[in-house]
Formats: C-alpha cells, structure tokens, sequence
C-alpha cells in the first residue's frame, strides 16, 4: 500500500523489536505519515495497535520521541514492555527515586532515549521545559487524547495545557491517539489542543472479538455470579458498578462466594488503590469490581469479561469500559444488567442537566442512545458502530440479539392502558402503584386515594408484574413518560405520550428474555467472526500450555513486570499449540521479537521439549 522508502525500515522494527509480520489498519499509513513530519489524530479502537504508531517513527526519527500519557501505572507497564523488547524507553513521573531520575535525565541528553514518557503535569513544569530544550524532540505522542475535553468522562485538567505545546516546541510533529469515538468529543480534543490542521486516522472501531449482552436486571448478582462462573471461570475481568458502597459490597459478596475479587473506588486510600491495581496487573484470573474510577489506560490484554452492573451514561462511555475487554484480540464478554431503575436515573440525568442548551441536546441525544441500545431489537454491534458514524451491512452474529433472538410484540394497547392509568392516577406514581391499578390489587393506600374506582383499575390482567414493569421500563427508555427521580413525583406525561394515546402511533415492544439455563455457551463459530482466531488447546497442548503460564508468572515476579509484559496468553498459546521445536520455528510465532528469542527462546525450546529445569 504504501512505498515510501521508510516503509521497510518500519517493517524491519516491527518485526525485529515486537515479532510481528504485517502491520494493523492504518499503522502503517500513520507512521509514514508521522515519519513526513505531519500531525496526526488517530482515533483506532482499543486493541487497534495504537502504541506502535507513535513508538515506530519515534524510533526512527532523530531525536527522542515525547509521549503523555495520563497514568502512572500505564507509563511503566509501557515502557518496561519496550525495554523487555530491546527498545531504548524511559519514563519520567513522580514515582522515580532522585538517583533513577538523574540516570533517565542522562541517558536522555547522551541521545540513548528513544521514547521518553511523562506525565502531563510534568512536562510543562520550567524544569522539564528546560531539558527538552537541550535535546531533539522527534514527535510529541499524546495518548488518551480525549482527556483533554470536559465532555468526555475520563477529563483530565493537566491535559488542558497540552494546548500550549506547538508554541513551545514550533515545528514538532504532534499526534493525539485516543479510543473515543463520540462524534462531540472528537471535536473537542481536536480543538483544544490545535489540531485542526492534523490528518485524521479513522480505524473500523468495531471490536469483533467482543460479544455483547445486556440483561434485564433480575437479582442481577446471582446472575453476575452464574454468568462468571459459566462463561469466564478463572479468568480476569472488571465489573462497573455506580456507587463505591455498591463496589464494597459486590465485592464482598463474590468473595464470599469464592471468587478472586477486590474493590476499587476513588473513596479508597491511594496506596489501598494503587495496591488492587498492581495485583490486577500482576496476577491471573481476579475480578476488579470498580467505579468509572477504574480503567483508564488500563492496557492489561487478558481482560476476557466487562460486566455492568448498573447503565452508563453514554454508550461511548460504556464503549470505552467494554472495550477494556479482549485486548488480545481472543474472545470476550460484554455483559450489562440493565432496569426500569437506570432507565430512571437516566432519564433523570437529562432533566437535571440544564447547564445550556447546546450541552442539554447533546446530553439528551447521548442519554437516547444508551437506552435505545439496551432496547433494542436489531444486532446491537450494527446499534454501537452506527452511533459511531460507521456501519455494519449484516448482523453480525456475536451478540445475543444475533445469537438468541428478539420477539417483539405491538405494546400499543399495553402502551395506552400503562399511559392512561399514570394519567388517572393523577400523574404522581411509580412503577410498583401504577401496576397494582393495572392488576386490581387493591392496597389500603390506593383505597384511600380512591384508585381502586378508577377506570384502568384492574383493566390490565393479560400481563404479570414484570410484563408490567417491562412495559413501563420500554416506556421510560423511549421518552414516552416523563420521570423525576429527585422529586420522587413518579411518571407524569408528555408530549410524546399524546399521539400514543389518540391511537396515532403504534408501541411495538421487547419480550424481556427468560435467564438462561445453567450452562457454558458453546464458543463454536467465535472463531469465524473474532478478528483472531481462537486458538483451542486440549489434553498434551494444555498442559503445556499450564507449564508456559507458571514459568512465565515466575519469571514476571522476578523481573518485577505484569506476566503480560513476558509474553501475552495469544504468544504462548501458539507455542503450546505448534510445539516448536528450533529456534527457528519458534521465530515464526507472532509476538517473538528478535531481544525476546534472544531472552527466552532457549528455555521456551526446554519447556515445549518437557525438560523440568528451565
Ligand atoms: P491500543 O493502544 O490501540 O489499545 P496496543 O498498542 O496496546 O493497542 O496494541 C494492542 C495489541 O496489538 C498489543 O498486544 C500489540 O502487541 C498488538 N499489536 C500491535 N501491532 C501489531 C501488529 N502489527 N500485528 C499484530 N499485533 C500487533
Ligand atoms: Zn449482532
């Protein structure tokens, strides 16, 4: 595609320093652009292959390669993968020691340094200044771009200044990368950090790999538990909740069912925080229960399920945390549990948010967008990637609305009975009241308010409580009640409830699914859609497989690195499966970088032939 003159060089580093043979989408155009001395916005889904695109050129530009990035935690993991790699990478935070910081300030003005991560707040400090302007800059990477804008969710103050940056480095080629696809936010970072003059880098931000499931909620941490232990049992994963009491006490709960999980909320003590997120890092198989306070940045591959307990509040914010699922390109999970409650607090959200008027449409299209997705009918991956400004011409076969099925049903008489009962009741009741009417269940309170002689008392026997409750959810969700949870008024109506009722406009409906019945989903015919295919280990293969892991988990404790910095599980399992048996053969698997076959290419040969003492 591309025969620049650099073009093999960057294929050389790519093979050479990561093991891989042919670049992702669009790494190559961004790093040749990149290499033309342009800046660049690359907006490329989690996964994409984001880091090679600033790392490459930046390798081989003269100069040292700058690159922000928000987390601490993000910039050593980064930069001990490039050093395990054979790349020249240093980083400079708050966390180094005054002797490590003077060794990193060395090498860097000695030209050793080919990549130099800092933090935001750091780089524009008169020192750092100061030192960059005693070297050659060759590019200025900002990752997780959309921090700089206040109408995503992960803001980050510091990033603000960024903007300062072409004035004080002139002529420096500049990229923002980020994994945020929400149309406003884009547009944001764009302008804020001036680069409305950069070439924009769109990649397919569909993540194929990941399967994705919303629930209605229904003792929704049974469920939880049955779904982990069914589907991802042993294995790594995050599941959101809103409140740090809730992340308390769900964590408590799986751990007291057996499960590996921890807590992680901003109300934690730093080094309590900072602790849960090493060992989610380092360790195999735990589950990191968290607010939105976790996951920014978070690149640990092997993450296989994302669970939402309670809704988003945007499907770009629920984009962002499901997409910290599946790194590694191997089958995962997006799991949400979804009710008439978040719906609510949703719907509440909008109306609350009057700052002006252009932020309220925004607000009020994002909220629409969330709901719409948990209701909908069609495949939700077309659902997500349409939001997104892109397209998928079939279903695509791995979500449940693919894989189960949606029956819809015409709500339209269910619709008007559930409207006209809000109205008779005076417009000041919840779901559980309004549904008594509807059933005839007469309560001491509705006798008293005389409900129980209204005309839609007991009118609505052909549904049960949760028919009802379904009904009045799908209701919420499409604007057709009006809800405020701060008055605790109940629904009342609106201007879109009219037409319903006149009989102008028909409701067609969701069948809420039944829970499944135990038992693990088959993964056949994953494979065939996954952007990688699933490798499937058994009987000798898995052991082997189980051998590679522990080696690797003691070699990651001596090293002081996440196991994934090693290797990653999609590196080993191909050795497990193709048993190399020279160094050769070994070169030929993907994610074997020439330092790594030069590191562990021997006692990976000792391990596959069997031999007990690597
Ligand atoms: P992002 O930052 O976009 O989420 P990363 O840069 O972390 O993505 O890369 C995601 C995964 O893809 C990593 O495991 C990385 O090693 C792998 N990867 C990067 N480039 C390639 C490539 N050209 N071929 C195969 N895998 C790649
Ligand atoms: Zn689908």
């Amino acid at each position: 595609m591309n025969d620049a003159p650099d073009s093999p060089r960057a294929q050389g580093i790519l093979h050479r320093v990561y093991g891989y043979t042919d670049f992702l989408p669009l790494q190559e155009e961004v790093i040749s652009h990149m290499l033309s001395g342009g800046d660049a916005i690359a907006v490329m889904p989690t996964g994409g292959g984001k880091s090679a695109c600033f790392q490459i050129p930046a390798m081989m530009r003269p100069g040292v390669g700058v690159v922000v990035s928000p987390l601490i935690a993000l910039m050593q993991d980064q930069v001990s993968a490039l050093v395990q790699a054979g790349a020249r990478a240093d980083f400079l935070n708050s966390s180094l020691g005054l002797g490590e910081e003077r060794r990193v300030r060395e090498r860097l003005l000695s030209g050793e340094t080919d990549l130099l991560y800092v933090a935001p707040e750091r780089l524009m400090t008169p020192g750092c200044l100061e030192l960059f302007s005693r070297v050659s800059v060759a590019l200025i990477a900002m990752d997780e771009a959309h921090c700089v804008s206040q109408w995503g969710h992960d803001f980050r103050p510091e990033y603000l200044r960024l903007a300062e940056l072409p004035e004080r480095f002139p002529g420096v080629p500049r990229m923002a990368l980020t994994a945020t696809a929400d149309p406003f936010t884009r547009k944001d970072m764009k302008e804020r950090l001036g680069l409305g003059q950069a070439r924009e880098f769109v990649g397919d931000l569909d993540r194929k790999n990941i399967f994705y499931q919303v629930v209605v909620k229904d003792r929704a941490r049974e469920r939880l538990f049955s779904f982990i232990q069914d589907e991802h049992p042993g294995q790594s994963g995050i599941v959101y909740c809103m409140t740090r009491k809730k992340v308390d006490q769900t964590a408590a709960w799986l751990a007291g069912k057996g499960l590996p999980a921890m807590g992680y909320h901003a109300g934690m003590d730093a080094r309590d925080r900072q602790e849960a997120q090493r060992r989610f890092r380092h360790e195999d198989g735990l589950i990191m229960v968290a607010t939105v306070a976790f996951g920014l940045g978070i690149d640990k591959p092997d993450v296989r399920f994302v669970a939402h307990l309670d809704l988003p509040h945007s499907l770009e914010q629920y984009y962002q945390e499901t997409g910290r699922a599946g790194r590694d390109g191997l089958p995962a999970t997006a799991w949400t549990a979804y009710s008439l409650g978040d719906a609510v607090a949703v719907r509440t959200l909008q109306d609350r948010s009057q700052v002006d008027e252009a932020f309220r449409l925004v607000q009020k299209r994002r909220l629409d967008s969330i709901l719409g997705y948990c209701e909908t009918s069609r495949c939700r991956r077309q659902v997500l990637l349409e939001h997104f400004g892109q397209s998928l011409s079939e279903p695509c076969g791995n979500c449940d609305v693919c894989r189960d099925g949606v029956r819809s049903w015409d709500g339209t008489v269910a619709a008007q009975k559930a409207l006209s009962c809000v109205y008779r009741t005076g417009q000041m009741f919840g779901a559980a009241y309004l549904t008594d009417v509807l059933l005839g269940n007469s309560t001491e309170r509705m006798v008293r308010f005389g409900h129980d002689k209204v005309s839609t008392f007991g009118i609505g026997e052909e549904l049960d409580r949760k028919g009802w409750m379904s009904v009045f959810r799908q209701l919420v969700a499409a604007g057709y009640l009006k809800v405020d949870l701060e008055s605790k008024a109940g629904f009342s109506l609106c201007e879109e409830s009219w037409p319903v009722l006149r009989g102008e406009k028909k409701v067609p409906l969701r069948e809420d699914p039944a829970p499944p019945v135990r038992q693990r989903r088959t993964r056949t015919g994953i494979g065939s859609v996954a952007s990688e295919p699933h490798v499937v280990l058994e009987g000798p293969a898995q052991e082997l497989w189980e051998r590679l892991r522990t080696w690797r988990r003691e070699t990651a404790v001596e090293k002081e690195v996440p196991p994934y910095v090693i290797f990653h599980d999609r590196t080993l399992k191909e050795v497990a499966a193709r048993r190399p048996a020279s160094l050769l053969e070994l070169a030929e698997i993907p994610g074997l970088g020439e330092k790594k076959l030069a590191l562990y290419g021997r006692t990976l040969l000792a391990l596959v032939a069997g031999e007990e003492d690597v």
